[in-house]
């Protein structure tokens, strides 16, 4: 059996250097969390917002905390004082309470709009169509404690590895397309986090900038 060590060199050395790698750490106790930051790594996703509650505070102060998973309006409040980048964002609705949020803590709160880029239905995500109206008519007036940095998408879950490559080019379109309009209205509009443990290669070659990889580094979850 590989070890923690092997594996993290193995996944970070496929990545080209300006590819951020979040480290999914969802059902991982902090020992395990601990040992990879002791190897280096900063950037750590998680999904739940109880557990990631319950973890950050016995673990190292300098973890960049991704908050990947669904979100739902009434959890903001857990991961707000903390938490570095939200990727999961699918409406205006939730982007009004993350302001609230921030705005009672005075800091201020990155998100990725989640788009629906998969054939399965069961995944959440905007329509490219929302997506782009939300980027094109950003309100940084509702908005000032909220910063826009791109966009995050998942695949279908296949084998087929054609239908994952071109799912992540669609998304990677849209991102060349709004990053211009998005930097214009003074948002720092530069991360497409797409790819995981299974199609991060894939993404990487269709153009992302930031892979969530979890198995591959911890090993498959029970
Ligand atoms: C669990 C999860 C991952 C990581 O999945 P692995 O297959 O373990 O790499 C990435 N992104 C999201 C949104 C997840 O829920």
């Amino acid at each position: 059996m590989s070890t923690l060590l092997e594996r993290y060199r193995s996944v970070r050395s496929a990545l080209p250097p300006h590819v951020t790698l979040v480290a999914v750490s969802k059902t991982r106790g902090v020992a395990e969390i601990k040992a990879l930051h002791d190897l280096g790594q900063r950037a750590f996703g998680e999904n739940y917002p109880q557990e990631l509650r319950e973890k950050q505070p016995l673990l190292p102060q300098d973890i960049e905390w991704h908050f990947i998973g669904h979100l739902q309006r009434n959890k903001v409040k857990y991961i707000a004082p903390f938490v570095h980048l939200i990727h999961a964002v699918d409406s205006a609705e939730l982007l009004d309470e993350i302001e609230k949020r921030a705005a009672a803590l005075d800091r201020t709160i990155g998100i990725l709009l989640q788009v629906h880029i998969a054939q399965e239905d069961t995944k959440h995500g905007l329509l490219f169509e929302e997506a782009s109206a939300i980027v094109r008519t950003w309100d940084g007036v509702r908005w000032p404690h909220v910063e826009l940095r791109g966009l995050m998408g998942m695949a279908t879950n296949t084998e087929d590895g054609t239908i994952v490559h071109h799912e992540f080019v669609q998304l990677r379109t849209l991102f060349d397309e709004l990053a211009p309009l998005a930097l214009a209205l003074g948002q720092p509009f530069r991360t497409l986090s797409m790819g995981m443990s299974a199609d991060a290669g894939i993404a990487v070659s269709a153009g992302s900038t930031m892979v969530r990889v979890g198995s591959a580094l911890f090993g498959s979850r029970s």
